[in-house]
C-alpha cells in the first residue's frame, strides 16, 4: 500500500491541520486511514464529521478494500517462520514464529521471556533454509535487560560470527511509554527498507503499567497500548516481518482452572496478539510454553530448556 498523496490533499486538511496530525504521530496516510474518528478529532482539533471524511478519503487513497478468500490464502502463503531454537516450541507454533503476526510471550519474572527474544534476535539472521529470514532485528528494550553478552553466547552456540550478529541488531532503550511508542513508529519506518525481519518489544507492558497508575487513567492506557500494538501489527503485515512482544504477569495462586495468570494490559493486549504463549518454569530447569487461543492451531504445550547456547529442546 503506497500512496503518493500528501496529508494536505485530504478533504478539509490545510497546512495547520496537517501539521497537527503529523505532530500527533499521524505522519503517513496509512496511520490516518487506521485512526478512529475520535482519535483524529482530538489530534487535529476538528469535528467528528470532518474526521470521518478524512478517514474515508485516506482509505480510498490507499486502495483499502475487501479481499477475497483466495487473495487471503495467497497472503497466508507468503508467511514465513523463524525458529525459536527448540523443535518442540517450533512445532507448537506450527513451524516457528510467524511473520505478519504479533507473538506474545507472557509469564512470571524469570520464566524465559527475555531469553526467547534474544534467541529470536539471533535465529532471524539465519538463512531461510536454516530457520531464519536472513535479516536484521530491531530490539526495543524497556526493562534494560538486553545483553550483548548473551547474544554472543547464542551466536557462538550456533557457530555464527557474534560480531556480525550483533551488528544486525538495532537496540533502543525505551525509558517510558511515550518513548516506546516513538521507537515502535521508528521501527515500522525502518522495516520498510526490507533489511529488518523482526521487531522485538521486551517488555510491551511494563512502561505502560508504570506510566498509568490508578483507575482514572486505565482507559487512556488501553487506548495508547492498543494504538502501539496496531503500529506493530501493521509493520508486520506490510513488510512480511515478525513481531515478538513480552508481557510480565503475576501468578494468581487461587485460580485452579483455565488461565492461571492475567496478562498486564488486560484484554486489549490479549486480543491484539495473534499468538499468545504462556511460559512457566518446571522441574529440572525445564520450561513449559502453552499456546493459548490461536486462530488456526490447537492449544497445546511444549517443553524447552534455556542453556548457555540458547533455547533448546
Ligand atoms: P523473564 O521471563 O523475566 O524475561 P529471562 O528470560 O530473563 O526471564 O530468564 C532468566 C532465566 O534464564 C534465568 O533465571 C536463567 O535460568 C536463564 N538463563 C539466563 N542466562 C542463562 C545462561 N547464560 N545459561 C543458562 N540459563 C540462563
Ligand atoms: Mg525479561
Amino acid at each position: 500500500m503506497v500512496t503518493k498523496m500528501d496529508l494536505e490533499e485530504l478533504p478539509g486538511v490545510g497546512a495547520t491541520t496537517a501539521t497537527k496530525l503529523r505532530d500527533a504521530g499521524y505522519k503517513e496516510m496509512s496511520s490516518v486511514a487506521a485512526a478512529s474518528a475520535s482519535e483524529l478529532k482530538d489530534a487535529a482539533g476538528i469535528g467528528e464529521a470532518a474526521a470521518n471524511r478524512i478517514i474515508i478519503a485516506a482509505k480510498e487513497s490507499l486502495d483499502i478494500r475487501f479481499r477475497t478468500g483466495t487473495e487471503m490464502l495467497e497472503k497466508r502463503k507468503s508467511v514465513k517462520k523463524i525458529t525459536t531454537g527448540s523443535t518442540a516450541l517450533d512445532d507448537l507454533l506450527g513451524g516457528g514464529i510467524e511473520t505478519q503476526a504479533i507473538s506474545e510471550f507472557y509469564g512470571e519474572f524469570g520464566s524465559g521471556k527475555t531469553q526467547i527474544v534474544h534467541q529470536a534476535a539471533v535465529t532471524v539472521q539465519l538463512p531461510e533454509d536454516e530457520g531464519g529470514l536472513g535479516k536484521g532485528v530491531v530490539f526495543i528494550d524497556s526493562e534494560n535487560t538486553f545483553r550483548p553478552e548473551r547474544i554472543i553466547q547464542m551466536a557462538e552456540g550456533r557457530g555464527l560470527d557474534p560480531e556480525k550478529i550483533l551488528e544486525n541488531i538495532q537496540v533502543a532503550r525505551a525509558y517510558n511509554s511515550a518513548d516506546q511508542i516513538l521507537w515502535a513508529e521508528k521501527a515500522a519506518e525502518m522495516a520498510q527498507s526490507g533489511d529488518i525481519g523482526l521487531i522485538i518489544v521486551d517488555s510491551l507492558t511494563s512502561q505502560f503499567r508504570a506510566d498509568y497508575v490508578g483507575r482514572g487513567t486505565l482507559a487512556d492506557r488501553q487506548q495508547k497500548l492498543n494504538r502501539h500494538m496496531h503500529t506493530l501489527q501493521r509493520a508486520g503485515d506490510l513488510n512480511n516481518i515478525a513481531v515478538v512482544v513480552t508481557n510480565q504477569v503475576m501468578a494468581k495462586p487461587d485460580t485452579f482452572f483455565g488461565d492461571p495468570t492475567a496478562p498486564i494490559g488486560g484484554h486489549i493486549v490479549g486480543h491484539t496478539s495473534t499468538f499468545r504463549l504462556y511460559l512457566r518454569k518446571s522441574k529440572g530447569g525445564k520450561r513449559v510454553a502453552r499456546l493459548m487461543d490461536s486462530p488456526n492451531l490447537p492449544d497445546g504445550e511444549a517443553i524447552f530448556m534455556v542453556t548457555q547456547e540458547g533455547i533448546r529442546d
